[in-house]
């Protein structure tokens, strides 16, 4: 496969706003791939526009070299809003409902719980999780039905360092057994840490892309950086 996800001259307005001006950008597949940029670069406008949640005005997007888009859809799994989770039942039984309302197979419910290390857990109440685990619980719902593709927005926002470093550990853990991970994220520190590439949004527009060691590390970057993030 050459790419997961190729961008063609997207641009997405809400009324006056330009909240995406001609974004192209391919992601390569094994990769952990950083959506980069300050609040309102348009980072979640991109994502939900690549999961069908909004209408691009113009460009073309295509997943998995031009998979058709519902064969696409069942390999792609994706955490933009946190789930509706019952706090009055257990982590297995939410993803019950998680996996009913994704139209997804339950029997893999104690597989991604054991991904996301709360097999221990399953039968507690969510109500009893730190938000760093009702996190995890989430990650583990997108991860029903076996994606190849984790779609993920600002994953480890307004969590404590703990469980910041959980979830950062957790997409190395899944990248290393061969998912393609797309995450945005504000913190240059964040994608420095955790992934292999990366395509910087400022105000819509797309400043660069590419290996984070060719567009973070780069000395001709330097001033880019400085200016914009
Ligand atoms: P944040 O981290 O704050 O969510 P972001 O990088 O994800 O920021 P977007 O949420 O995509 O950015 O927003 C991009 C621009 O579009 C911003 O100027 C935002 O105010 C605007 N915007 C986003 N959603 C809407 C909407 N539903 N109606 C009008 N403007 C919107």
């Amino acid at each position: 496969m050459q790419s997961i996800l190729s961008l063609q001259g997207i641009s997405k307005a809400y009324g006056p706003i330009q909240a995406l001006k001609n974004v192209s950008f391919d992601v390569p597949p094994g990769s952990v791939f950083g959506i980069l940029g300050p609040n309102g670069s348009g980072k979640t406008t991109l994502l939900g526009t690549v999961l069908d949640v909004l209408k691009a005005d113009s460009g073309n997007y295509n997943w998995l070299d031009n998979t058709p888009s519902e064969k696409a859809r069942q390999q792609i799994g994706s955490l933009l809003e946190t789930p509706n989770f019952y706090h009055y039942m257990s982590a297995f039984d939410n993803l019950e409902i998680s996996a009913s309302i994704k139209q997804r197979g339950m029997d893999d419910r104690l597989r991604v719980l054991q991904l996301v290390n709360l097999l221990e857990r399953k039968d507690s109440k969510f109500q009893t999780f730190s938000l760093g685990m009702k996190q995890r619980l989430a990650i583990a719902a997108a991860l029903l039905g076996n994606p190849k593709v984790l779609v993920l927005d600002e994953p480890t926002n307004g969590l404590d360092p703990a469980g910041i470093a959980e979830i950062r550990e957790l997409i190395r853990q899944l990248n290393a057994g061969g998912m393609t991970i797309i995450m945005a994220s504000h913190l240059l520190d964040e994608v420095e840490k955790v992934c292999t590439h990366v395509a910087i949004l400022k105000k819509g527009d797309l400043l660069l892309s590419g290996p984070v060691d060719e567009v973070l590390h780069n000395e001709d970057q330097i001033e880019v950086r400085a200016a914009d993030m």
